[in-house]
């Protein structure tokens, strides 16, 4: 069972991508709230609710872009100890916000970011793996673990 969540990030995208038959990846009720920029709250199938805030979801975001900068940060983090150079000195970002959000299909949202990001879409399978969560994150991301 744990092996087979080891790709979730390839599992986000979207070409071809079959209706999840995880019952917990399916959402029973979605709500994308834009306008007060509280973020998306999803109850799903199994009676689980998630809430995922802007900020959180821009920098979970699953599109190629985004997952090539989170890989080069990992390397650059992991060869030089952790001290990245861009790490050192913590800059004050604006609290990011969405600008608007589409449906796409029914099985992912994309959503625009105040910073005019958008370019991720966010599948319901990626959004419940990515459930910041206690339970979801033992559940689905068990390699949570330091690498040294
Ligand atoms: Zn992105
Ligand atoms: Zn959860």
């Amino acid at each position: 069972m744990a092996g087979a969540q080891r790709y979730w990030r390839e599992s986000a995208r979207i070409e071809g991508m079959p209706i999840p038959h995880d019952v917990r990846k399916k959402p029973m009720d979605v709500k994308v709230r834009v306008t007060t920029g509280e973020g998306v709250d999803v109850t799903w199938s199994d009676g689980h609710t998630s809430h995922f805030d802007f900020p959180y979801l821009r920098e979970n975001c699953p599109c190629a872009l985004c997952n090539d900068e989170r890989e080069k940060k990992a390397r650059v983090a992991s060869s030089s100890g952790g001290t990245a150079p861009s790490a050192v000195l913590p800059m004050f970002k604006p609290r990011v916000t969405a600008k608007s959000a589409t449906a796409v299909g029914n099985y992912a949202v994309q959503i625009e970011f105040s910073d005019s990001h958008a370019t991720g879409i966010y599948s319901f399978e990626h959004l419940r793996e990515i459930c910041p969560c206690e339970a979801c994150q033992r559940e689905f991301r068990p390699v949570a673990k330091e690498t040294s």
